[in-house]
């Protein structure tokens, strides 16, 4: 069975209808068409009548049912989308010149990071490049004129590199021209380091990476990420220091989760920069999203200040995520499928 056509390459898409310029105007087509289209059309303008009708015979097209949208007052949307009965949860975050779009890459989770609500929901199953990239392309079709989407982060449901294969076509086509235009610098894929999947994604793909670290010892990391056990920080560390050194212009990125008196102490700084030591990796702090049934806690907001200012005084480049969207439940490790009154 091929691809689903929003997961056919433009190569794939010349060889099948016969010419790139037709494949080109079905890509043109594909991504300038909004509302997402629910049918796939008769004709599409620039494609020969007969190769058009072979290809969309032989690739269903099966765009998600939005169960829900939740627009918070910051913006932020989250999509609760049905693929048959298979349910996951999209997210778009506009700022002022642009939006970022968070993909759900599995239905459910495996891995069991205790911070992350999507642990709750069990596993359902991997989700295909084409329902990947549909995500993108709804969320796309709804952005404001005056904040198109130009960033893609794979940190929605699911471990992108226990489902590596599909996520790597998908981000292959959201970045191959003419739409939708993503540089792969603009594309990243997180991960809670899963190692062997780490090192054919910093093998094959040029996207930028995010590392959920989350702790600087592995036995605080293993309380928070179990499967930090199989795969320690020495490793994962030599792993993104092999990387800068052999791919200096990639985007790397380390996610922390910061949780009240577990790995929020200035000692937890410390050993952060030293364990970043040759790897110009920018740091992205996130103030812990409570959700029920949790026993964790963020920082007070001056903690979380004091450890960014620690790091910064260090020449490392940190962030703090403050949470967008955390009274729809979209947050950073907030994706449950939960329902909640639109704001
Ligand atoms: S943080 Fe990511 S890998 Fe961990 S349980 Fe949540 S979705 Fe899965």
């Amino acid at each position: 069975m091929i691809p689903r056509l929003p997961a056919l390459t433009i190569d794939e898409l010349t060889s099948r209808l016969g010419s790139a310029a037709r494949a080109r105007a079905v890509v043109r087509w594909l991504y300038g068409t909004a509302p997402l289209p629910q049918a796939l059309p008769a004709a599409v303008p620039g494609v020969a009548a007969a190769a058009w009708r072979t290809l969309r015979a032989a690739t269903p097209w099966n765009p998600p049912l939005v169960r829900e949208r939740q627009a918070s007052a910051d913006g932020t949307t989250k999509y609760a989308l049905a693929f048959g009965a298979t349910l996951v949860e999209a997210v778009r975050i506009p700022s002022p010149r642009r939006s970022t779009v968070c993909v759900s890459s599995q239905s459910g989770c495996t891995r069991r990071c205790v911070f992350c609500a999507t642990r709750t929901l069990g596993f359902g199953r991997h989700l295909r490049a084409d329902e990947m990239v549909l995500q993108v392309m709804l969320a796309a079709a709804e952005a404001p004129p005056e904040a198109p989407v130009r960033n893609v982060v794979f940190m929605g449901m699911g471990e992108p590199m226990d489902n590596l294969g599909e996520v790597l076509r998908a981000v292959r086509v959201l970045t191959q021209s003419p739409a939708p235009l993503l540089r792969a610098r603009s594309i990243t894929v997180s991960t809670s380091g899963v190692l062997p999947g780490m090192r054919r994604f910093l093998r094959e793909s040029p996207a930028s990476l995010a590392l959920s670290l989350h702790a600087t010892t592995d036995d605080v990391r293993a309380r928070l990420v179990p499967h930090g056990r199989i795969w320690p920080i020495a490793a994962l560390m030599a792993l993104l220091r092999e990387d800068a050194a052999r791919h200096p212009r990639r985007e790397c990125f380390v996610e922390y989760v910061l949780c009240a008196g577990v790995n929020d102490a200035d000692a937890d700084a410390d050993r952060l920069l030293r364990l970043l030591d040759g790897i110009g990796a920018r740091v992205n702090l996130i103030p812990y999203n409570a959700f029920p049934g949790s026993d964790l806690a963020p920082p007070p907001s001056a903690r979380v200040l004091a450890f960014q200012a620690r790091l910064a005084a260090a020449g490392r480049r940190a962030f703090i995520r403050w949470p967008r969207g955390r009274a729809i439940a979209a947050a950073c490790g907030q994706l449950a499928l939960a329902t909640a009154t639109a704001e």
